[in-house]
């Protein structure tokens, strides 16, 4: 039987993203997919927001996606356009860019490090034992591995089979979603009105025409047809364009769940097998991408024997709150788009509030994830938050702080005078920088906050310590994060 340490089911944007964490870390990983490829049928999701972009920066890759997209400086509640270009980063907008291009620049990339895909392969079952987690392939092979992470989505098996409760809301709306040609020129633009939202794009070839359509009533749960999407058209504009040659048609609800565990000893869960939700504000990609980048190096350490299992109890602490924070903006969101005159009303009043400057930070920090704060105990602001990508100066010339994350390794970044941290029992596992920054330490949403003597820096860029000018707390802190100076 084939062995890896760990194995996920499920080879989309989340399942792509933790292999790579896994690897850049030299763990023995491999993805099952039941597609025969990376390619997606329909252009899914439309994009991401900032904070992906910087974790995707921090590996070193984000250009790959940026030069395929489109920037707009804004986030979206609902269509209230909320202003970022203050935000203090190094990409203050959201990243219109579709999912099929999203998967192919990811696959792309994991093509490159140590990755083994099976694809044109299902997981069929599992069991878990004391050592590890036997897999059952639609194949008929079995593959044994440490670990099993579910990033198969919102009908996850992993997540069923796991016995995972999935809390939440039924659905009690729905949209299809398609591409196909039009014989008639579609409106342009957005409509809203008591059912929801409904939209006709024309795509990039000029020629093919994105639909999305709310529907009257709640539809089944079949695969939709040429003819519901030519009749919830109708329904809407009273005409249905001529559309035809659809090369894909899809349904969506507003069902809203999330996972009441992420972990039942050695599978886990991660991306929309944790957690499903109307795409409104287009969250579900970027907090997929957030849950593997938290999860990968933890994981990873955990496999390699240099921290204690206790160490991924942190992923379900981090990730849960993020995830029901968002579900809390997505039904929110939702519920902004369904426009009669008094819900007008409603959406006028909650634009005016929200274009107001303070909400207007508190609310883009929220959706664009810049905002996010792991409760990792009192201290300086920056404990718990991302790292800023500041411009540094170290002896060997101008560095960016991501440039020193493209490994994937932690950083204890020593900004006050040059030699004096000895991390010599950790120095295996965590990079020491000397360097010097001259700027202003601003944070999106709350402002400028002081200086640090230094910060110890995670491998998903956020930080786990902050030096006043002593080591007060940092071997506690190294070995929480990165495991006992013993280890190995
Ligand atoms: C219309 C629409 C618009 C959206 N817009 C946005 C947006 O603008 N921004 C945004 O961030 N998000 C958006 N989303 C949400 C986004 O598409 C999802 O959150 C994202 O795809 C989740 O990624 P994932 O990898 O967790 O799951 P998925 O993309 O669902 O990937 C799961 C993978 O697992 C595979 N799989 C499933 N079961 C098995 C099995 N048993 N064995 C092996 N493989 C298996 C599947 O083939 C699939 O490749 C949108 C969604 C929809 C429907």
């Amino acid at each position: 039987m084939t062995e890896h340490a760990v194995l996920i089911a499920g080879g989309g944007p989340t399942g792509m993203m933790l292999a790579a964490e896994l690897a850049l870390a030299e763990v023995d990983v491999a993805i099952v997919e039941r597609r025969p490829d990376h390619v997606l049928v329909g252009s899914r999701a439309g994009g991401f927001h900032s904070r992906t972009i910087e974790v995707l920066d921090q590996r070193g890759v984000a250009d790959r996606f940026l030069a395929e997209g489109k920037t707009a400086q804004a986030a979206m509640l609902a269509a209230t356009v909320l202003d970022m270009s203050d935000f203090p980063t190094r990409h203050p907008y959201s990243l219109g860019i579709w999912q099929n291009q999203i998967e192919r620049i990811m696959a792309e990339w994991i093509a490159e490090l140590p990755v083994r895909i099976h694809y044109g392969n299902e997981v069929m079952g599992f069991a878990q034992d004391e050592g590890g987690v036997d897999v059952e392939l639609s194949d008929g092979e079995s593959l044994r591995a440490q670990y099993l992470v579910g990033c198969d989505g919102g009908r996850s098996l992993i997540r069923t089979g796991a016995g995972i409760e999935f809390p939440g809301w039924d659905p009690t709306r729905s949209n299809l979603i398609a591409e196909g040609e039009t014989s008639e020129e579609p409106p342009p633009g957005i409509r809203h009105d008591a059912t929801g939202i409904h939209a006709l794009n024309t795509m990039e070839d000029g020629r093919t025409v994105r639909v999305i359509v709310t529907e009257r009533e709640l539809g089944p749960g079949t695969e939709p047809t040429l003819a519901d999407l030519s009749a919830a058209l109708t329904t809407v504009y009273g005409t249905d364009f001529g559309v035809h040659n659809p090369t894909w048609i899809s349904r969506f609800t507003d069902m809203t769940r999330q996972a009441a565990a992420y972990r039942v000893d050695r599978v886990l869960l991660a991306g929309d097998s944790a957690h499903v939700h109307y795409p409104a504000g287009g969250q579900g990609l970027s907090l997929g991408v957030g849950d593997a980048v938290n999860l990968g190096w933890k994981l990873a350490q955990v496999v390699d024997g240099t921290s204690p299992e206790s160490l991924l109890d942190t992923y379900q602490e981090e990730r849960h709150p993020v995830a029901a924070r968002a579900i809390q903006h997505t039904m929110a969101q939702a519920a902004l788009q369904r426009r009669d005159e008094r819900q007008q009303a409603l959406v006028d009043v909650v634009t005016e509030l929200a274009t107001m400057d303070e909400p207007r930070r508190q609310i883009a920090g929220t959706i664009s994830g810049l905002d996010i704060h792991y409760d990792l105990g009192e201290g300086h602001p920056l404990l718990g938050r991302r790292m800023p990508d500041l411009d540094l100066v170290s002896a060997d010339g101008p560095l960016r702080v991501f440039e020193l994350l493209h490994g994937a390794k932690p950083v204890l970044l020593n900004l006050g005078e040059p030699g004096v941290f000895d991390i010599a029992p950790w120095a295996d596992r965590v990079q020491l920088i000397d360097a010097s920054y001259e700027g202003a330490w601003e944070l999106p949403v709350l402002g400028t906050v002081a200086a640090p003597a230094a910060t110890l820096v995670r491998p998903d860029g956020y930080v786990a310590w902050v030096g006043d000018g002593t080591e007060a707390g940092l071997p506690e802190a190294l070995t929480t994060w990165f495991g006992p100076p013993t280890a190995k």
